[in-house]
């Protein structure tokens, strides 16, 4: 085999410590991050930021509680309609749910209802072929089309927040209306069941949410912004294309602008919003979201511990400042820069 590796010099002794000393130091901040995971993300001024994982998967509940985190705020409940022949039914959705509450043990679960479309396909449920996936019956609007998957899992949720505190959040509302038209359902099966209400929440992930924010605050209890849907469909970049999706970078000053108006239309409406886009996982991302605002992020498990430490070293006004910054500048590796 003709390879230029296989004659590369060994590296000087001098390399080869530094190197060593890089990963040993690595080695304690990842240990001191872990010892440290059950505290909260206090800034040093005190405003608290909760954290929070993304999960996939029926055992990962209790795996993001021992990672640290502060209960579940994305709940991708697709996993339990992927790689199947029929969809799961209303008591299997539910011991699965209900499952995860137990393992939360009081810590609160948002569970997403069924994100199916745009990347992620289900061959049982026949759904016709779409020259634009990412633009096309995805998410709430395919609930809004089949009640026959809608009403079990908004049932089964309703019945596991009977078991722990669970809230309810539709993915890609683009208008008022689909929310309305959600929440109808949502209400009709609560009472068929004559279940206490739950909180209800949306993905803001569709520019047209960004900017009717404050009607959605009206009927939404909370926002949860999704930064990898919004940062494609802010920047028309396919969060899949495999030259554009480097470029597709949610710290870039649009994303953020467009984080900072739904931080501020759900202010003015006495609600709360987190993050829940990978944004929420990158350290720099997490304190400029930190100082919009946001006061909820979440993000998948490996990062809970790195992000509460992360947010624990700076001062609230301090991430302020930097978002403050963030917003002026011309591009994302500007944002990276700061
Ligand atoms: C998002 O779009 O940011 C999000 C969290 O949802 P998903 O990645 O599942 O589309
Ligand atoms: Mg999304």
């Amino acid at each position: 085999m003709h390879s230029r590796w296989r004659f590369r010099k060994p590296l000087p002794e001098a390399d080869l410590a530094l190197a060593r000393q890089a990963q040993h130091e690595w080695q304690a901040l990842r240990e001191a991050e872990r010892l440290a995971c059950y505290q909260p993300a206090i800034p040093t001024d005190g405003q608290r930021i909760e954290v929070v994982a993304n999960i996939g998967g029926a055992v990962e509940a209790e795996q993001a509680v021992i990672a640290g985190a502060e209960g579940i705020g994305l709940l991708r409940s697709e996993f339990l309609f992927l790689q199947r022949a029929d969809p799961p039914c209303e008591e299997e959705q539910f011991e699965v749910y209900s499952a995860m509450t137990r393992a939360l043990n009081g810590l609160p679960l948002i569970i997403r209802t069924l994100d199916i479309g745009g990347d992620k396909e289900v061959p049982y449920l026949c759904l016709p072929a779409e020259q634009n996936p990412f633009l096309g019956v995805r998410g709430i609007r395919l609930c809004l089309a089949r009640p026959d998957l809608f009403k079990p899992q908004l049932r089964a949720i309703y019945r596991a927040s009977a078991t722990g505190p669970v809230k309810i959040m539709f993915p890609m509302i683009a208008t008022v209306e689909e929310l309305l038209d959600a929440r109808a359902i949502a209400e009709e099966v609560r009472l068929e069941l004559g279940a206490e209400p739950v909180d209800i929440g949306i993905m803001v992930e569709v520019p047209s949410a960004v900017l009717m924010a404050p009607e959605l605050a009206v009927h939404a209890d909370f926002f949860s912004v999704g930064t990898n849907d919004l940062t494609q469909y802010v920047l028309a970049m396919d969060r899949l294309h495999p030259s554009l999706a480097r470029q597709a970078d949610a710290l870039h000053p649009a994303v953020l602008r467009m984080i900072d108006m739904t931080a501020k239309a759900a202010k003015a409406a006495g609600k709360w919003v987190g993050v829940c886009g990978g944004m929420a996982g990158d350290p720099k991302g997490a304190a400029i979201l930190a100082g919009l605002g946001v006061t909820e992020l979440s993000m998948s498990i490996p990062s809970v511990a790195a992000i509460k430490a992360r947010l624990r070293t700076q001062s609230f006004a301090d991430m302020q400042a930097l978002a403050k910054r963030a917003l002026a500048c011309k591009n994302a590796a500007e944002v990276r820069a700061l």
